[in-house]
């Protein structure tokens, strides 16, 4: 909020910072980092504009029961249906280790009908901490809903010389329909990409897919497991995504095969609930989908199948973003990026992205990495050179090679860079010791849960 703003500069010029310079801001996406960031902007004084382009802000946690019908292996970019929460997903991790900084996850006990107090919750309880955080930090007059960022593009300078800005073409969605009515243009000193990505489907390439006319989704457009009753179905990929929706059809299916990539990503969990369920088969891969219904496995088995669900992940995809390529996505690789967050390039700081990385606890990780743009937007902080940022992503990168990580792991940072972000810490301990030790112990506590 202002005030909130203004009590921010006065610390500041007590303690002889730069007088921060506000700046226009517009945030793509209201989730868990949209969020983040929309708050730490406004904490240093930006004019901040998000785009969300659902009904509400939540992001993942607005849970959708619609999917996409016409496309549910979600093949075609962009998918229409933002979520890929299923009905009874609950948080992997801890309600104490899902909170921003300074507004605790707690219990909303005594908060009436449909809450869930469980250490554990469903994805309802995190939509509702989150629509409470919005209110408590008066967050909602900077967010457009129904609002589709559809294209961002460099706009054409002032003068000679003068800063970066973004031409931002929004779209208004009709909520029922998904239909896009009509379209504004407006200009940006900066813009924060917060868009998330488990909504893109990633599928596999298996011999026979092309040509199997039996139901093949990918989880993305997984809610219930209702319509599989009395089925024989494939779950490919046993993450967690994949091993929940296979123990859950368990309850309803006649078979279930799951098949994995290795053996060594079957968890302890996962073995017991196989041990539980006479109805739930491993399988190491699949070979191939044939024409006769069969899924044939990488161990010469095979079952007739009704239905194969893709348990097998998503892909980062920024459709509306036009950077003359040079921000990329290469086999999950969204490069170059600084420490994950700015453009290795001119484009920096201009543009930014918050929420990147992947296993990472949020919306602590969200809140640091938007309050160091905050601060580098602000010019409170300040980033590396240019070619200092583009050998920092080179040696990440030979680091990540020499190691041995794919590069579809690309910004999966927990226990891959331990200095992980030194650059961003130092920005961020200035004046706010809390922020810097809640980032390293969330760090620390993603570390350790692996
Ligand atoms: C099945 C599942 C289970 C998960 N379980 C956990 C868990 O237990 N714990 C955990 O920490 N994390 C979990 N996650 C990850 C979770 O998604 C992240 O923690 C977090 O929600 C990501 O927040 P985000 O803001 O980056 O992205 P999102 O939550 O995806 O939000 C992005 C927002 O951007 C909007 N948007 C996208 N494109 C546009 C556009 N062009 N214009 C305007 N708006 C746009 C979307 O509508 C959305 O509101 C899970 C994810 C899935 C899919």
């Amino acid at each position: 909020s202002s005030s909130e703003a203004h009590s921010h500069q006065s610390v500041d010029m007590a303690t002889h910072s730069p007088q921060p310079t506000s700046k226009k801001v517009c945030i793509v996406g209201a989730g868990m980092a949209g969020l983040a960031a929309v708050r730490e902007l406004r904490r240093e004084g930006h004019a901040v504009t998000v785009l969300e382009q659902s009904h509400d802000v939540g992001g993942q946690w607005l849970y959708d029961p619609r999917t996409d019908d016409a496309d549910p292996l979600g093949a075609a970019a962009p998918v229409r249906v933002h979520s890929s929460m299923y009905d009874s997903l609950r948080l992997m991790s801890p309600r104490e280790a899902m909170g921003f900084s300074d507004f605790p996850f707690a219990s909303r006990d005594g908060a009436g009908a449909g809450c869930d107090p469980r250490r554990f919750p469903g994805h309802r309880e995190v939509y509702c901490y989150l629509k409470d955080f919005c209110d408590a930090f008066g967050l909602v007059d900077a967010i457009r809903l129904n609002t589709r960022a559809v294209r961002i593009a460099l706009a054409p300078p002032c003068d000679v010389g003068s800063s970066l800005r973004w031409q931002v073409r929004a779209v208004q969605v009709e909520p029922e329909s998904n239909k896009e009515v009509s379209y504004t243009e407006e200009v940006f000193d900066a813009v924060v990409v917060a868009t998330g990505h488990y909504s893109q489907p990633k599928l596999p390439s298996i011999d026979g897919m092309e040509q199997w006319r039996r139901t093949q989704l990918h989880s993305h457009s997984y809610r219930t497991p209702g319509p599989f009753c009395g089925e024989t179905v494939v779950v490919v990929g046993c993450g967690e995504s994949g091993t929940d929706i296979a123990v859950e059809l368990t309850g309803v299916a006649r078979e279930v095969h799951l098949a994995a990539r290795s053996m060594e990503v079957v968890s302890p969990g996962l073995s017991k609930a196989i041990a539980r369920h006479d109805n739930l088969h491993l399988h190491l891969g699949v070979e191939r989908l044939r024409e006769d219904g069969a899924v044939v496995f990488a161990d010469g088995s095979s079952a007739v199948a009704d239905t194969v669900i893709y348990c097998t992940g998503y892909s980062y995809s920024f459709p509306f973003l036009e950077t003359e390529g040079r921000v990329t996505v290469d086999d999950n690789r969204v490069d170059p990026l600084f420490e994950h967050v700015f453009p290795a390039s001119p484009l920096a700081p201009s543009l930014s992205f918050v929420g990147i990385p992947i296993r990472v606890i949020a919306p602590w990780f969200f809140e640091g990495q938007a309050r160091w743009v905050a601060r580098v937007l602000s010019g409170r902080s300040e980033l590396p050179t240019e070619a200092e940022m583009v050998r920092s992503v080179e040696a990440q990168r030979r680091a990540r090679e020499a190691a041995g990580v794919p590069n579809k792991l690309a910004h999966d940072i927990c226990g891959v860079e331990p200095h992980v972000s030194a650059c961003m810490i130092t920005a961020l301990s200035v004046n706010n010791p809390s922020i810097d030790l809640n980032y390293k112990m969330g760090y620390i506590f993603a570390r350790s849960s692996t």
